[in-house]
């Protein structure tokens, strides 16, 4: 890769989209290398940039909820992702869901045709850091090439940073059971986007001894240790066998927990209960929600149609589990998300030690502005520590660097608030409406101070 006088940004994911459009926007001259179509990861289908390779989730979407908080201050600084994630979104109760396909075929759109990006589809194996005139965005996602994940390994001297994840199934709509399975969202919020599957104790018995005993793919050679030690798993994504693993009821508080979920035939909550959100615009494909797994397909099939509703169910897709690459941010990079050694290789998106699809976005949209301005000759500058997309870079530039794990926009991110003020708000949701205030205002504050407020150009549709 030599391409001086330009921005380069390596992987067309979630992250480098974004980052590759903040850059373009400013007027800088972008070259935005995806190895897709050509060569791929093992998750990604198509050819299209930022293509989402599991849920088709960008979370929740309700007032002062921490990933909300995320959303906002994306729209603050003109996130192109989060935009055209609004013009796809399908039903999804309180949270924002897209229809894939449309949502990247978005993105190819619109990044194809910028006059400031040349999309180049080829595999980057190297990466230069010499060049005076050369800026690097590395936003190779957690599947990264092995040939590059070798290059990142020589420049930062960290190697072998991976651990698994892991993808849920999905079901075709039109094989659920609607005698027993019932459309609904938790607690009545949000109409009836989700389809659950309500469970007897005999029925959740039954399918946790059948999933407790479930055959498990094997690990590939050599990665064996990874896959056994449940530390290094990312606790927020754990597959349900594992969850299952550490005890009987633990799935009945995790994914299958049916508080808000009365049954509309008994009139009360069952014992247990599968939710499916839908995947589509056309109603046909649901994702069922939490059950990422690493079992055997026939097993899969098999545990999976013990779930009441699914008895007949087709699967679109066989949950799975995947390498998942990413660097020790504490020790290499700044807040700014350039690497502490080289200022103009920045970092982005979940190699970067963030998890999660917003944050991607988020991360991108941090590391194209930083790439801008030093194209531009100015200072760098990092997000405040109170906005959800500050606390995410404050966390990779901080966090303890011995068992770093990736992290997701949380409530536990952001700053505690003050001991008094926090007597003062007794409630959790006056605390969190504090957070969010407090978040979305010096995030504005923050664009307006170093110049790059005002940006956003299009309407709030929320
Ligand atoms: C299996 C799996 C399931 C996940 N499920 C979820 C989920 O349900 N919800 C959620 O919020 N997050 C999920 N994540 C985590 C994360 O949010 C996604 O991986 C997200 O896509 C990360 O965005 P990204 O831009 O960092 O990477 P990606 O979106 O993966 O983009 C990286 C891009 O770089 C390209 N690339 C790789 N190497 C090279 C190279 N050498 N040269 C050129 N291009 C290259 C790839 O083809 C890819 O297009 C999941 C991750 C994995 C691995």
């Amino acid at each position: 890769m030599n391409s001086n006088g330009f921005i380069n940004v390596v992987g067309g994911g979630l992250a480098g989209s974004e980052a590759a459009w903040q850059a373009a926007r400013r007027g800088l001259r972008v070259r935005l290398f995806e190895m897709r179509p050509n060569r791929t990861t093992g998750a990604h289908r198509t050819g299209n940039l930022a293509e989402l390779v599991c849920s088709n989730s960008l979370k929740s979407d309700e007032a002062n909820t921490a990933p909300r908080l995320l959303k906002d201050e994306l729209r603050a600084g003109g996130s192109l992702l989060a935009r055209l994630a609004r013009e796809s979104a399908v039903p999804a109760g309180g949270a924002l869901a897209v229809d894939r396909e449309r949502f990247s075929a978005l993105v190819t759109g619109a990044l194809s045709n910028h006059p400031n990006i040349e999309m180049r589809r080829e595999e980057v194996v190297a990466i230069n850091t010499g060049g005076s005139d050369e800026i690097t965005v590395i936003a190779a996602g957690p599947l990264a090439s092995p040939a590059l994940v070798e290059a990142i390994g020589g420049l930062t001297g960290e190697r072998d940073l991976y651990f698994f994840d892991a993808i849920s199934p999905i079901v075709d709509g039109e094989t659920i059971n609607y005698d027993i399975a019932f459309k609904a969202a938790r607690y009545g919020k949000g109409g009836d986007d989700y389809v659950n599957c309500p469970m007897s104790k005999d029925e959740y018995d039954r399918f946790y001894d059948a999933l407790v005993a479930a055959e498990k793919v094997k690990p590939h050679e050599g990665m064996t240790d990874v896959v056994e030690d449940g530390e290094k798993f990312f606790e927020g994504c754990l597959p349900i066998e594992e969850i299952a693993r550490r005890g009987r009821d633990t799935l009945r508080f995790g994914p299958m927990k049916p508080v808000g979920l009365p049954d509309p035939r008994t009139g009360r909550e069952p014992y247990a209960c599968v939710q499916l959100r839908l995947e589509n615009l056309m109603a046909d494909a649901y994702n069922i929600v939490g059950f990422q797994c690493h079992i055997k397909y026939g097993e899969q099939k098999r545990i999976l149609r013990l779930i009441p509703g699914l008895e007949n169910a087709e699967f679109i897709r066989f949950g799975q589990m995947h390498r998942n690459t990413y660097i020790c941010s504490p020790k290499l990079l700044r807040e700014t998300l350039q690497m502490r050694a080289h200022p103009r290789v920045l970092f982005a998106g979940q190699i970067s030690g963030i998890e999660g699809y917003t944050e991607a976005m988020a991360t991108g949209m941090i590391a194209g502005m930083n790439a801008a301005r030093l194209a531009r000759g100015l200072a760098t500058s990092a997000p405040p520590r109170e906005s959800a997309i500050g606390s995410l870079t404050f966390y990779l530039a901080n966090a303890g660097a011995k068992n770093f794990q990736p992290a997701n926009t949380t409530f536990a991110l952001l700053p505690e608030i003050e001991p008094e003020l926090r007597r003062r708000l007794k409630r959790k949701a006056d605390r969190h409406r504090f957070q969010v205030e407090r978040g979305l205002k010096a995030f504005n504050d923050w664009l307006a101070q170093i110049g790059e407020g005002g940006q956003a150009t299009w309407a709030q549709t929320v």
